[in-house]
């Protein structure tokens, strides 16, 4: 790729993600009967949250010295990497794996990296990606980090910075980067007390079947249409917070999660895949022990992979 943006506005000690907006949204009070308040990730340049901890890393290795960043994932995660270090001036390599969609492919390209399409399976293309680290190159990992974490706790630092506290929180999980790092951002402002609604969609539900079985399980499959939530295994972090934060799984339906991403276009015209869907349908499954809670933050995670005709049911031409 010839044209290699420079980061014109990017000045040092900046942090690469923006401080994203907080909006009330009343489609979503109106119809939950509760104060819905959104934390829109969406807007992040590269489309979702991940910039926050992916940024968060980047930045840390770079200053370590790293020269080259390396990812394997073809979502969201390496959408933010191939960002990152576009923002920093290192260069990216991206592996990832046939099955990757000509429109992710195309977004990992446009920012710039270098992309390598390799095997069948995640498994493959991570295993290219592993094999050509160099002592000055850095992995970076989609959701099991601390540096990841620790970026991704900066949106609770923003909503404590806004001054309110919420009753609950929702949010998507796929490997589980996104519920730790905002568990870890809840105890860090003194918000340990609040609750955690955990989404995840059938056949993508690690995280609920953990729970349930009191230890982390693997799943056989990934069968959801909310890939971005496709992790067979949530990281360990991620598991040992339910055990010490009250978290609550709750699990929704690919139907579910793709009707509340085409109500949330209509309500906030804003996209987002069904990976972030599931959160906004979460809404609708509030267990019992989280009947009286009035003021709830939903992570409107975002995500860019799903294009506008896929989440209206309508088959490409
Ligand atoms: C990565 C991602 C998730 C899941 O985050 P984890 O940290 O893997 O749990 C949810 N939604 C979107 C849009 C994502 O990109």
């Amino acid at each position: 790729m010839q044209w290699r943006l420079t980061a014109t506005w990017q000045t040092a000690h900046m942090p690469l993600h923006i401080t994203t907006p907080l909006i009330e949204s009343l489609p979503l009070s109106a119809r939950t009967g509760r104060d819905v308040w959104l934390k829109m990730e969406a807007l992040q340049p590269p489309g979702s949250f991940k910039l926050r901890g992916v940024g968060l890393a980047c930045e840390t290795h770079a200053r370590r010295g790293a020269r080259r960043f390396v990812s394997s994932s073809g979502g969201n995660a390496g959408i933010a990497v191939a960002y990152a270090g576009r923002m920093l001036g290192l260069p990216v390599e991206v592996v990832v794996p046939q099955t990757t969609s000509a429109r992710a492919r195309e977004l990992i390209a446009l920012q710039g990296a270098r992309l390598t399409v390799h095997g069948a399976s995640w498994q493959e293309a991570n295993e290219l990606a592993q094999s050509m680290l160099g002592p000055d190159d850095a992995f970076i990992h989609p959701f099991d980090d601390p540096l990841l974490w620790d970026g991704h706790a900066t949106l609770v630092d923003e909503l404590a910075q806004a001054g309110g506290c919420p009753d609950l929180v929702v949010l998507s999980v796929g490997g589980g980067g996104l519920l730790s790092g905002v568990v870890q951002g809840l105890h860090r402002n003194g918000w340990g007390h609040v609750p955690v609604l955990a989404a995840e969609t059938v056949g993508a539900d690690s995280l609920a079947q953990s729970v349930a079985a009191g230890e982390r399980i693997t799943l056989p499959a990934i069968t959801s249409v909310a890939t971005s939530l496709g992790a067979k295994q949530v990281c360990a972090q991620a598991f040992e917070w339910t055990q010490r934060h009250a978290v609550h799984p709750v699990v929704v339906s690919d139907a579910q999660a793709l009707a509340a991403c085409r109500r949330f276009l209509d309500d906030h015209r804003v996209l987002v895949e069904p990976a972030c869907g599931a959160a906004l349908a979460a809404l609708d499954a509030v267990p019992p022990a989280l009947h009286a809670v009035r003021r709830v933050l939903v992570v409107v995670c975002g995500g860019v992979t799903a294009s506008a005709e896929a989440i209206m049911g309508v088959q490409p031409s």
